[in-house]
């Protein structure tokens, strides 16, 4: 079997190396270059230090397909990552008139007689590389050939950098998109083992298993088998992972949740006590949720619940804050406060400290709300605090899946 050509990425940036700032384009191009035939074998982060990235540069090029590099690509005097890529390639770097052009304007609005011959460096572009000009910011990306594939240089801000990893990618691996199935409620360990037992000996599929709290992506790529053999395994394994199975086009959870409110023409709401927001977090971060989510409570003391969720104050001393019946009347107490049709509450311990030998920690009460009536089931969770919140979270989420796919 070929294997799969391979990768590099290099974050460049003291901020990086000193913890000041997290990496976080080095997984977020791992994660887009999983779906691509690449198979990374390196990564690595390099201070702002011209001589050492062209090191780095020169050994990655010379043994990788493909090497990405984010950051250094600015105006200041620490951007060395033009000069690093050309001395490690061996091209000089000659000015690009298209980029001077548009950088015209940026300098006009500076007063400072130095700012325009720094801005300026950003449209010096390595002898014979492509360039992919920002759809924010001001740095340009570029192609520039290797001997054996490419390196790609990248602006360092998410923001500016993944657009131009977009651009990238479908231009030059524009095959087949592979099939995601997403899931929550069973370990990655049940997601590999059933989605193996669906391709057994079929040709030309890659899988990956990738896992989160709570929620597991099955990737299926076209390795030769084509676009509907992978279609027809991506729909067997859905029917194998059954109920967990919440999408099949890699939608998150909260999309998926959404799309069903909006499918349905009603609205959602929450109650939240330990998970803290984290359910509204989840459904806001979707670009649109306003159409379909109308808000919800954080009601973190008991005081709360009883005056923003009417939850009675006598309840809360009989069974406790963390019960069935408290859950039932969050969830009630904020439907009843929004109007939505379906709304979900939490309520439990997410420890460390807290936890009984009744009401143990891990231990959460949900309560839903639905056109058909008030629900509550617990479940336990394993985890650290932040463990179970997120555990939590999904579920709730999920709770509000079933119910909103459940038939009239
Ligand atoms: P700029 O034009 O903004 O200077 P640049 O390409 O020179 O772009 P850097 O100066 O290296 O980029 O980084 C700018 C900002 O981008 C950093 O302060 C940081 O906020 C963010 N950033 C850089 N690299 C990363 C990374 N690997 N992960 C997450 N954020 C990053």
């Amino acid at each position: 079997m070929a294997t799969d050509p391979s990768a590099a990425i290099v974050t460049v940036g003291t901020e990086l190396v000193t913890g000041q700032r997290l990496d976080t384009n080095g997984a977020e191009i791992a994660s887009a270059l999983l779906t691509s035939r690449f198979a990374v074998v390196e990564m690595l982060s390099v201070a702002d230090d011209a001589a050492r990235l062209a090191d780095h540069l020169a050994r990655l090029c010379a043994e990788c397909t493909l090497v990405i590099v984010t950051g250094g690509l600015g105006p200041t005097h620490d951007d060395i990552t033009r000069d690093a890529a050309s001395r490690a390639l061996g091209r000089v770097l000659v000015r690009d008139a298209a980029i001077e052009a548009t950088l015209t304007r940026i300098v006009a609005l500076h007063h400072e007689p130095d700012a325009a011959t720094q801005i300026m460096t950003q449209a010096d572009v390595l002898e014979g590389a492509t360039v992919i000009m920002p759809t924010t910011g001001t740095a340009p990306g570029q192609i520039v050939p290797t001997p054996g594939g490419s390196l790609v240089l990248l602006p360092g801000p998410p923001a500016e950098m993944r657009p131009m990893l977009s651009t990238f990618l479908s231009q030059r691996h524009p095959g087949t998109p592979p099939v995601r199935l997403r899931s929550t409620g069973i370990p990655e360990s049940d997601a590999q083992i059933a989605a193996q037992r669906v391709i057994g000996d079929a040709r030309g599929v890659g899988l990956t298993v990738l896992a989160a709290p709570a929620d597991v992506e099955v990737v299926l790529f076209d390795e030769g088998a084509g676009p509907r053999e992978l279609a027809r395994l991506g729909a067997s394994i859905c029917t194998e992972l059954g109920d967990a199975c919440y999408s099949t086009d890699g939608s998150s959870l909260p999309e998926t949740v959404l799309a069903l409110a909006r499918t349905r023409g009603v609205m959602l709401a929450c109650a939240e006590s330990c998970t803290g927001g984290k359910i509204a977090s989840a459904l806001t971060d979707v670009a649109g949720s306003s159409d379909v989510f109308e808000g919800g409570v954080v009601a973190y003391s008991n005081r709360l619940k009883t005056t923003a969720l009417g939850v009675a104050a006598p309840l809360i001393d009989q069974y406790g804050a963390v019960s069935e019946q408290a859950a039932r009347a969050m969830a009630a107490g904020v439907a009843n406060l929004t109007g939505a049709q379906y709304a979900v509450a939490t309520t439990g311990i997410a420890g460390p400290t807290g936890g009984a030998a009744d009401k143990p920690v891990g231990l959460v009460w949900f309560g839903l709300s639905t056109p058909t009536g008030i629900t509550a089931r617990s479940q336990g969770f394993s985890g650290d605090r932040q463990g179970v919140r997120t555990r939590a979270t999904m579920f709730a989420l999920d709770l509000l899946r079933h119910a909103l796919s459940e038939r009239e």
